[in-house]
């Protein structure tokens, strides 16, 4: 897609840090990480988000996923791993092109991916919508 930069850096026209690539994926370096090996998944193929992906290239995506969280465990003997992968701009995407970002943590760092429970959801108002978002899938 034209102007999209996850899309020249899969092209390969703006340069990354390539960790590992196959027909489907690219997996580089966050050029600012939050810790010492954060990376990203990116689809070859120009998805904006979750909203358009569809069901195989997911799960080929979470497969894949798997594997470079325990290449990233072994080699950066880090103490866990955040996978966190943002859709829309409310919640926090800043690039339009899929990307999942695979966040190893150490223990005691202060990487901010918290967010705090709310108050107790009504059980009630939970089956409803249960129900109302189950129609749709
Ligand atoms: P998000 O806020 O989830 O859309 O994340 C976008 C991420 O892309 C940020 O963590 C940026 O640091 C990262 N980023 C932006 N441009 C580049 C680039 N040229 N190479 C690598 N990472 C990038
Ligand atoms: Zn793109």
């Amino acid at each position: 897609m034209d102007g999209c930069i996850f899309c020249s850096i899969v092209k390969g026209t703006i340069p990354s840090a390539t960790i590992y690539e196959n027909s489907e994926f690219k997996v580089i370096f966050d050029i600012a990480p939050v810790s010492k090996g954060h990376a990203l998944i990116l689809t070859k193929e120009h998805y904006d988000n979750i909203f358009d992906m569809d069901a195989d290239t997911a799960s080929k995506l979470f497969s894949l996923a798997t594997e470079v969280a325990r290449a990233m465990k072994n080699e950066l003997k880090c103490d866990g791993l955040n996978v966190v992968q943002n859709n829309g701009e409310a919640a926090g995407q800043t690039v339009n092109h899929f990307h999942m970002h695979m966040i190893p943590r150490y223990a005691g760092d202060d990487v901010g991916i918290n967010f705090k429970s709310g108050a107790e959801a009504d059980s009630e108002e939970l089956q409803e919508l249960a129900k109302k978002i189950r129609k749709r899938i």
